[in-house]
């Protein structure tokens, strides 16, 4: 009979977070394979568990893959465990995953920790529908093309940024989306757990030292429907321009941003003269 796979969050910061659930499926486990085996050596050892790891991280998860799913065809149940929170999330684990749904491997996932979530229900923002976007780029040209692909979803977003970025990437954010509703979560599930909930301006204006690991979570686009008038879709392609787009580039991006037809903004630009 083939083994499984099971997908196991660890905590992020707080280590009472983990369930008799996680006990149960580590020790239903030959190995475990790891994003950094160092760290999840150190969290074994003080939860007094004994368990071989080998690594399976973002540089050698292709060939660290087949290894582990021959394993599992073989009879062995193998446990995936990235540094903090769930596998798959802004961390390694999904080519593992794949790879192993396309053998016909049973996927567990184990409920856990993770910053996203516990960010967005305490932002007081709307949780009705939600946009997770991970980590934009580290460079403010690409993280600004990010952003304007993103500027008219009128759900609340969420981003995962280090705290070297914060301050640039909220800059970007307000650039690009204009005044909005923020909240960022610091430093979750730890002693010194912080939501800062605000406007952007307020928050860019109070230009605070944001330090320790953080989430921000930011209003979505409000009335989008009149948003997208003839002076927004001029003002999101002149934004293109600005940042260095091309004229064709940038009535393709401000298009597929804005999800209009290509031929409209031809139009609209002949009428203001602007080709
Ligand atoms: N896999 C993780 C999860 O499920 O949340 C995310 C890992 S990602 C590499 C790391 C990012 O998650 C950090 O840069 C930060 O944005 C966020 N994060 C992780 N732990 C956090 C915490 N305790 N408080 C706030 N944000 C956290």
């Amino acid at each position: 009979m083939i083994g499984k796979l099971y997908l196991i969050p660890t905590p992020i910061g707080n280590l009472k977070e983990v369930s008799p659930r996680f006990f149960e499926a580590i020790e239903d486990c030959s190995y475990l394979a790891c994003e950094d085996t160092r760290n999840t050596l150190k969290l074994l050892n003080i939860l007094n568990i004994s368990k071989k790891c080998i690594s399976c991280h973002e540089h050698n998860e292709k060939s660290s893959s087949i290894n582990i799913i021959n394993d599992i065809l073989d009879g062995k149940t193998i446990g995936y465990l990235s540094d903090a929170g769930y596998p798959c999330i802004s961390d390694p684990g999904y080519i593992l995953v794949k790879e192993a749904i396309n053998k016909g491997i049973t996927i567990v996932p184990i409920s856990g920790p993770n910053a996203m979530l516990n960010a967005l229900v305490g932002s007081g923002l709307n949780t009705d529908h939600f946009f997770f976007y991970g980590f934009l780029s580290a460079k403010s040209s690409q993280r600004k093309k990010e952003l304007f692909s993103l500027k008219t979803i009128p759900f609340t977003i969420i981003f995962y940024e280090s705290p070297h970025r914060i301050k640039e990437t909220l800059k970007d954010i307000y650039d690009v989306f204009g005044d909005r509703k923020v909240s960022i979560a610091r430093e979750l599930t730890k002693l010194h757990e912080e939501f800062i909930r605000d406007s952007l301006k307020n928050i860019i204006e109070q230009n605070q030292t944001l330090i320790g690991e953080l989430v921000i979570v930011i209003e979505g686009a409000q009335n989008t429907k009149e948003e997208i008038n003839k002076d927004s879709i001029i003002n999101l392609y002149n934004k293109f321009l600005e940042n260095g787009f091309s004229k064709k580039d940038s009535i393709l991006a401000t298009s597929l941003s804005l999800n209009i037809r290509k031929n409209e903004l031809y139009d609209l630009l002949k009428e203001k003269n602007m080709l």
